[in-house]
């Protein structure tokens, strides 16, 4: 693990560096890590009676970030989606794997980089047990393994008709920290510098999938936008849903905008990385406690109920209390697109 192509000594570099910070981790914490960095595999101690949850995530540099984004907040966020796959699953983080492409040897830029990636490691108790560099276009690959009791995992297929639809914090910052960057809103400097963060360091819900574990029928986490991703669960747990838009969780900053613009990007902004999840009403009190413990707002949003269609749909809920015909609600998901 952590090889690299021969002709590339300064790689090297590299290997030491992060090796060195996964080592001081691995003897520092008691980890189910048998093995870490410096053989051909690592080896992870698999318990009795648990599945190891296994998910992996690219970002490529100008498609998912800028190519001058602070490499610090990109090291925190290369690992933060990952465990925040994890934790919608309700897994407990083991290790990661990190594949990086770099377009140079930039040894204040590693500083950097490895600064944020091992901060949020240390976090969430996830020391790095692997990986390759390589010479290219900067290119971050981060597989990131976890554990969940058998038959105690969240999937996406469980909702069922009746259950509630929940959502963690809030949503839309991300997208309105994208918008002011790219000045197609106005927002004041010293906000923006306070909900930039929700973009560049999200937070991943791993204590909160893990309280799940037995209360959540279903659950994923927000990469792409409520909606969107919500009808991932709906799809795989063939039925609808029907959500009001006014209980949308949007932060104070938020709440300045418009009322078009609040919808939609609270409803469709992606990079959220807040946990959507279904549970049948008698947990509402559970929910609560488990919102309380982690002091982490949980909203009720809507609710799962028969499939209308052949196909899985949300009805949305204006804030007027009226149902959006279909035309609207394409005018408020393509409005977004123009965005996009
Ligand atoms: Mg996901």
């Amino acid at each position: 693990m952590f090889s690299q192509s021969p002709s590339l000594g300064e790689f090297d570099l590299i290997q030491h560096f992060f090796k060195a910070e996964s080592d001081a981790m691995l003897s520092e914490e008691n980890l189910p890590i048998s093995l870490g960095i410096g053989d051909d595999c690592a080896l992870l101690q698999t318990l009795p009676n648990e599945e190891i949850a296994i998910t992996s995530d690219m970002l490529v540099s100008g498609k998912h970030f800028f190519a001058d984004t602070n490499p610090e907040w990109l090291g925190h966020k290369a690992l933060a989606v990952n465990l925040s796959d994890l934790a919608a699953m309700g897994a407990k983080p083991l290790g990661f794997t990190l594949a990086i492409a770099l377009p140079e040897v930039n040894s204040k830029w590693l500083e950097s980089f490895s600064k944020g990636l091992f901060a949020i490691a240390k976090t969430y108790s996830c020391p790095l047990i692997g990986g390759d560099t390589t010479a290219g276009p900067l290119n971050i690959c981060i597989t990131a393994f976890g554990s969940v009791p058998k038959g105690k995992s969240i999937r996406r297929s469980g909702a069922t008709i009746g259950d509630d639809i929940w959502v963690s914090g809030s949503v839309g910052d991300a997208r309105l920290t994208l918008a002011a960057l790219r000045h197609e809103i106005g927002i004041e400097k010293t906000d923006l510098e306070l909900i930039q963060s929700r973009m560049h360091q999200p937070t991943p819900r791993v204590h909160l999938g893990i309280a799940l574990r037995d209360i959540a029928s279903a659950a994923l986490d927000i990469s792409d936008g409520l909606l969107g991703d919500l009808k991932h669960i709906l799809k795989a747990s063939k039925v609808d849903g029907r959500v009001f838009l006014a209980e949308l969780p949007k932060s104070a900053y938020l709440l300045q905008q418009s009322e078009q613009i609040q919808n939609q990007f609270a409803a469709c902004g992606g990079d959220d990385y807040e946990l959507c999840f279904t549970a049948p009403s008698t947990q509402r009190e559970t929910i609560a406690q488990i919102g309380h413990k982690l002091n982490l707002a949980l909203t009720r949003i809507g609710h799962i109920q028969a499939m209308k269609n052949a196909e899985s749909s949300i009805e949305l809920i204006a804030t007027d209390g009226n149902l959006l015909n279909e035309q609207e609600t394409a005018t408020l998901l393509k409005s977004f697109d123009h965005f996009a």
